[in-house]
């Protein structure tokens, strides 16, 4: 039977951890703050949304008492909007049912809104002494790597195996120390295309080193499709020179953000546009979301737009700044704003 990592990886954490400022704390509500914000963010990124944000909400009464428009202001730039909106129900979930006391359990906390499997252990082990192991993409690739297994990542067979695994990893030692280190190796040494396996502090047992494998794991079953949306999007002023503005749905991508007017077109009129209209057209570019290329075009709008696109209000230049906006728009507002505005 293979040698648990436990014990080799606890000796290389008290020496190597990373020293992130959440891990100075049990604190259950910094940890759930962290670990959503870290959800599809680099850490690098994370650490200053994070300050920013336990600045203004430092603590679940805080957060409970904002607007959902502030919250999202400071979520701005992130991406993956509802998770603010989601921290934003939960922590008035906190308030009004729990008397804003933390869940000590994760299967308690799995109930409140936003928070899966992988948050509920995070919170549970880092915050609790929960024994349950935390799976992300790093630990994924450790796990998948330290065993040996080609069994496919994307599989929930497989998911269910590794959980039982470090479970029982996570119960061998302290678990908020063993889960970051997990954490840590998966991101600083067991690196999905350099493994650094000399530096490794498990490498006498690892399978996929012993066995020169290391750059075959983790396997993907399904490998993740993209496709492709083509817009238009319009910068529209007023005599005054007041840009317009509209709030997006409650649902759907980038709910309740803000953006400027514009409209999802196929390709084909999506390019006779941009020929027709090509003395209005200011620019384009992509922006990449998850499995999802958007094309846009910016065109400036010299005439009023047409009431199913231009639906939306003016607001001065300088009041930009108080609505939350998408990342897109945000860039389209550093590329093609007027510099002197
Ligand atoms: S020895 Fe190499 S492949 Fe194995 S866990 Fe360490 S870094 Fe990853």
């Amino acid at each position: 039977m293979q040698k648990s990592p436990v014990k080799d990886l606890l000796e290389w954490y008290a020496v190597e951890g990373r020293n992130l400022p959440w891990r100075e704390s049990s604190d259950p509500y910094q940890i759930w703050i962290s670990e959503v914000i870290l959800q599809q963010t680099r850490v690098a990124q994370g650490l200053s949304y994070f300050q920013r944000f336990m600045e203004r909400f430092p603590t679940v009464e805080d957060l409970a008492a904002a607007s959902q428009d502030e919250v999202l202001k400071y979520w701005e730039g992130l991406g993956y909007y509802s998770r603010a909106r989601n921290l934003h129900q939960a922590a008035r979930t906190l308030i009004t049912q729990f008397k804003g006391v933390f869940p000590p359990t994760w299967e308690e906390l799995l109930g409140l809104k936003g928070i899966g499997p992988y948050t509920a252990r995070a919170i549970g082990a880092f915050a609790f002494g929960n024994e349950v192991g935390v799976i992300d993409g790093n630990v994924f690739r450790v796990v998948s790597r330290y065993t040996g297994d080609f069994s496919p990542i994307d599989l929930g067979s497989t998911r269910k195996k590794f959980q039982i695994l470090v479970d029982k990893w996570a119960a061998e030692g302290d678990p908020a120390d063993y889960n970051q280190a997990m954490m840590d190796l998966g991101a600083t040494v067991c690196l999905p295309r350099n493994p650094n396996c000399a530096a490794c502090p498990v490498q006498e047992h690892c399978v996929a080193h012993q066995k020169s494998i290391q750059h075959s794991l983790p396997v993907k079953q399904n490998k993740v499709s993209r496709s492709v949306k083509y817009f238009n999007y319009y910068l529209e002023f007023d005599p005054k020179q007041q840009i317009k503005v509209r709030q997006r749905p409650e649902t759907g991508i980038w709910a309740g953000l803000w953006e400027i007017p514009n409209e999802e077109v196929e390709a084909e009129a999506w390019n006779e546009k941009a020929f027709s209209q090509r003395e209005n057209l200011l620019g384009e570019m992509k922006h990449v979301l998850t499995h999802l290329d958007l094309m846009i075009r910016v065109y400036r709008a010299d005439s009023p737009l047409p009431e199913g696109i231009g639906a939306g209000k003016f607001i001065s230049m300088d009041k930009i700044s108080i609505f939350a906006f998408s990342r897109a728009v945000l860039k389209i507002f550093d590329n093609y704003l007027p510099k002197n505005s």
